[in-house]
């Protein structure tokens, strides 16, 4: 059974007969504390040990809901919980750029049971999507919010559709049996078409998103509850007051300290992630007493281009392409999970693959023409000009692909098992991307439940602090399937917007 967080019996504070919110909504930014000379109830910083900065200080500004983050799950939930009723929310992000992560989500988002399979007559059930994401995670996620995820993924296609974010165009990932994996019509990264699509709906919204405005520390009464949160605004200083703190602050794959904290053998690899994914919303809540699991499960991805930290897409395997080593010979399942393709990938001399492909799947991925233009693909006439461009012998790299091709062609079982994605290359032009792992997601974080409430380590809920997204852990175990990251973050990132409005009403 959940607790419901309950705001008139957690905060001590509160004088009676009013609920956090009427309390600090009708004290607005006179400042809550201040006002009422309440010394001993003022809002401290959650800081372990640390000076105890805002401990006087009144709050600046007050809110319903104050989100940090304004990624997919971040946004989500400020559209959610604006339609939920909520009026009084705002959006922090600490740069200069909205979308963090998710802009580069390439894949597209697993859903199961959607009307866009059914018109495809694609046949799918949410149990399928659920044990074949614990299985791809080892059967280390957590069940329950595994099966949450799954359930409520055809309602957050639904609802981005409904958003004007049509999810249409359906491919498969590794680890996956079933093309579940939702991309825009014209099969381009999802995340160019997710962040502002979102961006759109908030703004229509009326919702204000403050840019360069960094969380630092949760803000909590004397019985731990979370109040606000400090923040540096363009190097200003503020406290602002919040019944719910939203942290929706991401992964920490920039930030290589905390990367080797947690994974030391992960040191001097490149990472996938845009520079404010340092790891705050962790930190943050921590101090705060909520309980952080699996923080050691960083997911490297297999498909990384090193100059340039290029992901290149899943569903370019998906798609049809093959990874070939430097003697130009396949070595492992492409379409196997992320965590063994890697470790295959490295056994290989060098430590590299070459993603390989022909015209038809260029021309199904629109990602591929931005790899094209950024200078990371090599071209060759045919197979035997690429072979020489990659300094293969050429019969070697031909006696590969008429393998490959073997398998859709003439029903061959291929020798490393691969089932999934297969397509028969065709004479004429084939390309090549040099790839080996990265750092990709952190699959670890803030523990918490199917109310999106962040928990301690004995599974209460922290009054007032709810996390989503990439931050929170338990989703996706020791292994995240591609796809799952942007399904996780669209169904706990509306269900924390709608979860707030409901508890604040
Ligand atoms: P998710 O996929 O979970 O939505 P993203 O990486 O897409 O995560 O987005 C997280 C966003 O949170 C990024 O834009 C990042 O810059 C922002 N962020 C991270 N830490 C802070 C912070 N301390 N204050 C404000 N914004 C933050």
């Amino acid at each position: 059974m959940e607790t419901k967080t309950d705001f008139t019996k957690t905060d001590s504070c509160v004088p009676s007969g009013l609920t956090r919110r009427s309390f600090l909504v009708g004290v607005g930014a006179l400042g809550a504390w201040a006002v009422l000379g309440l010394n001993g109830c003022a809002p401290s910083g959650a800081s372990k040990g640390g000076d105890d900065a805002a401990g006087s200080d009144a709050m600046d500004e007050t809110f319903d809901a104050v989100i940090v983050g304004t990624g997919g799950a971040g946004l989500s939930a400020a559209i959610a919980a604006h339609d939920k009723g909520l009026s009084n929310v705002v959006v922090l992000e600490k740069m200069g750029v909205a979308g963090g992560n998710t802009n580069f989500s390439s894949s597209g988002m697993n859903a199961s049971e959607t009307k866009f399979q059914k018109a495809q007559d694609i046949e799918d059930s949410n149990e399928l999507f659920a044990t074949e994401t614990l299985d791809g995670g080892h059967n280390t996620g957590d069940e329950e919010l595994v099966q949450f995820m799954c359930d409520n993924s055809a309602g957050a296609i639904d609802w981005l559709d409904s958003l004007g974010i049509p999810l249409d165009n359906i491919t498969l990932t590794g680890g996956m049996s079933v093309k579940r994996c939702h991309r825009p019509t014209d099969g381009s990264a999802v995340g160019l078409t997710l962040v502002p699509g979102l961006m759109a709906a908030v703004n229509e919204r009326g919702i204000p998103v403050r840019m360069n405005c960094e969380a630092t520390e949760l803000l909590t009464d004397d019985s731990g509850a979370v109040v606000g949160i400090k923040v540096n605004e363009n190097g200003k200083e503020k406290n602002l007051g919040a019944q719910a703190v939203i942290l929706a602050t991401g992964g920490l794959g920039a930030n290589q300290e905390m990367v080797t904290k947690y994974r030391p053998d992960l040191a001097g690899y490149v990472t996938t992630n845009q520079p404010g994914a340092t790891g705050d919303g962790y930190v943050m809540a921590e101090n705060a007493g909520a309980e952080l699991i699996q923080m050691d499960q960083i997911q490297i991805h297999p498909t990384v281009e090193q100059e340039t930290s290029t992901l290149v897409a899943e569903g370019v395997r998906g798609g049809g392409a093959i990874l070939v080593n430097a003697d130009g010979n396949r070595f492992f399942d492409e379409m196997s999970t992320r965590d063994k393709v890697s470790a295959a990938e490295q056994e290989q001399p060098g430590g590299y693959a070459w993603c390989m492909f022909d015209q038809q799947v260029y021309d199904n991925n629109k990602a591929i023409a931005k790899y094209d233009s950024a200078g990371i693909v090599t071209t060759g006439s045919d197979v035997a000009d690429l072979a020489q461009k990659l300094d293969m012998d050429p019969a070697t790299l031909q006696a590969t692909v008429d393998a490959y091709n073997a398998i859709t062609a003439d029903g061959a079982t291929d020798e490393f098992g691969r089932t999934e994605g297969c397509i028969v290359f065709e004479p004429g032009a084939m390309y090549a991307i040099k790839v080996a792992p990265g750092i990709h997601h952190a699959m670890g974080g803030i523990r918490i439940n199917t109310r999106n409430e962040a928990l301690d380590a004995d599974g209460n809920p922290i009054p007032g602090l709810y996390a989503a997204g990439e931050v929170t852990g338990g989703i996706h175990g020791n292994n995240r399937i591609g796809g799952n990251a942007v399904c996780d973050i669209e169904v706990f990132g509306k269900n924390v917007g709608e979860v707030v409005a409901e508890a604040l009403a």
